[in-house]
C-alpha cells in the first residue's frame, strides 16, 4: 500500500481464503464455505463508507476490504489500515449485527489517520468509533 501507516499495531492474515469484491473499493475475504454468507452480509459496506465520508471527510485508505476470521476469533472487529478483521458471529443472515463494521470503518479516520502518540493516550482512538456504533447502522 502506499499510505505510511503508524506502527503500533500489526496483523497477518492467511488461510485459505476467497475474496469478493461488493463494489469499486470494498469487499470480504471469507474462507470459501462462508464467501456467500459473507458477501450478504456485508453487502452495504460500500454505502457505510460513503455515509462515513459524508460524516468526517474523504475516505483516504483507496480500499476497505472486511476478512472474516474463523470461528476462533470471537472477539468482535480489529481495524486495519484497508482490512478489517471481523468475527464470523456478526454474520447472522439478517445484516443485524454488521454496525461493528461501521464501527471499525471509523477508525479509519480516528485511530488510522488520528493516532495516539504513545502508548499512555491510545484510549484517544476510540472516541470516535464509539459513537459511530452506538446506534445501529442505517444507510
Ligand atoms: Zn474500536
Amino acid at each position: 500500500m502506499d499510505q505510511p501507516v503508524p506502527a503500533y499495531l500489526m496483523a497477518l492474515g492467511a488461510g485459505d481464503v476467497a475474496y469478493r469484491a461488493i463494489d469499486g473499493r470494498t469487499g470480504v475475504y471469507a474462507e470459501p464455505a462462508m464467501l456467500d454468507k459473507a458477501h450478504y452480509e456485508f453487502a452495504e459496506v460500500g454505502k457505510m463508507v460513503t455515509t462515513a465520508e459524508g460524516l468526517y471527510g474523504p475516505y483516504r485508505w483507496g480500499v476497505y476490504d472486511v476478512l472474516v476470521l474463523p470461528p476462533g476469533f470471537p472477539l468482535g472487529g480489529m481495524e486495519n489500515p484497508r482490512l478489517t478483521f471481523a468475527t464470523p458471529t456478526i454474520i447472522a443472515g439478517d445484516r443485524s449485527l454488521v454496525s461493528l463494521i461501521a464501527h471499525e470503518l471509523a477508525h479509519s479516520w480516528s485511530g488510522n489517520l488520528v493516532t495516539n502518540a504513545t502508548w499512555t493516550t491510545s484510549g484517544s482512538t476510540k472516541a470516535l468509533p464509539f459513537t459511530s456504533s452506538a446506534g445501529s447502522w442505517k444507510p
